[in-house]
């Protein structure tokens, strides 16, 4: 049997070795711009005694936003709460979230863009001035209480900065964009990850990994796993590169680490819409997946590998696909 590898894998229900989560700046490989801003505004925070300011990470799936906004509170000595946009339901559930907090802890909200308008009411004055507003009671006799939280910081994590309003994205201190990842930081990550699950591999054997990992650190980790256990399997445990090719190979993973997936986006666009444009919905509905995850999960690397063209009228596939998915 054949294991399908899709990317929609990526989304946060997979099982993920704890031990390989970074827990210190020194181990967070790459984004050197972010941790340097970060590891100031920590010091200084530290120095005044004061909360650090409201953090947003924005960027595709993967690339380590949960992972830093666990390092931040580590480094500033602080507890976190992670809850997520969607989880939040009702005012009193982010209100119940807000109140349990300490002086200084940190609230993390994954997919922040996907907050229930009346939630993210309540997170303004949070975020400004330390307080929100509760009702008390119910009908006519109901009346708004002003209920003051201890300082704290929020840490918000979204793939789509773009659906964030301005009176929110504007109350953060630091907007930081993570960015897909070079092959070179990608093969440190995988050696990083091989070694503390001591696994022996080549440099040749995590270059071919890193390259198929779509510039993303968990597929990097995940794609590592199953090559491990096809070394286990079929080998002696060693990773080299031909170990590499041949379990990517098996699982569907092609050398760009596109999968099933992304040629079946690329052949809707280049075949069933003559090379398009076409719009992200009708491409959805073709493959069967939800938008969302055609724009947040397939689309960045698509696009930054130049294979997919965004258009006012739609996507539109590159010569490049085109010579890709035909196999020349
Ligand atoms: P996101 O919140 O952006 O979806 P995560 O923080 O959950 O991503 O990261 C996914 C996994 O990738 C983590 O478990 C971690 O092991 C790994 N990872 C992410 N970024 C890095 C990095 N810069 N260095 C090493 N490992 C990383």
């Amino acid at each position: 049997m054949t294991e399908r590898v899709t990317s929609s894998g990526l989304l946060r229900s997979e099982e993920e070795d704890p031990r390989i989560r970074p827990t210190r700046f020194e181990e967070f490989i790459g984004q050197s711009g972010v941790k340097e801003t970060l590891a100031i505004a920590i010091a200084a925070a530290k120095q005044r005694g004061e909360a650090l300011d409201h953090i947003l990470f924005s960027g595709p799936p993967g690339l380590g936003k949960t992972t830093l906004a666990h390092i931040v509170a580590r480094e500033m000595g602080v507890s976190i709460r992670s809850t997520s946009g969607p989880v939040l339901e009702k005012p009193g559930d982010l209100a119940a979230q807000l109140t349990a907090l300490n002086r200084g802890d940190i609230l993390f909200i994954d997919e922040i863009h996907r907050l229930n308008p009346v939630v993210e009411e309540i997170l303004y004055p949070a975020m400004e001035d330390c307080s929100i507003d509760v009702m008390i009671g119910e009908g006519p006799g109901a009346r708004a209480v002003q209920l003051p939280l201890e300082e704290f910081t929020l840490i918000g994590a979204t793939t789509k900065v773009g659906l964030l309003g301005s009176p929110l994205r504007d109350r953060f201190g630091f907007i930081f964009r993570l960015n897909l990842y070079d092959v070179e930081d990608l093969v440190r990550i995988v050696r990083r990850s091989a070694a503390i699950m001591k696994t022996p591999i080549t440099d040749e054997g995590a270059i071919e990994i890193a390259r198929r990992s779509r510039g993303t650190p968990r597929i990097a980790n995940r794609l590592l796993r199953r090559v491990r256990d096809y070394a286990i399997v079929r080998g002696d445990g060693r990773i080299d590169a031909a170990t590499a090719e041949s379990a990517l190979t098996m699982l569907g993973i092609d050398p760009l680490g596109l999968d099933e997936l992304d040629r079946r986006i690329l052949r809707v666009i280049g075949e069933d819409f003559s090379g398009g444009p076409v719009g992200v919905r009708t491409i959805a509905i073709s493959i069967g997946e939800e938008v969302r995850t055609v724009e947040e999960v397939y689309e960045p690397y698509l696009i930054q590998i130049g294979f997919i063209k965004r258009t006012p009228q739609g996507r539109e596939i590159t010569e490049a696909a085109l010579r890709h998915i035909n196999g020349d």
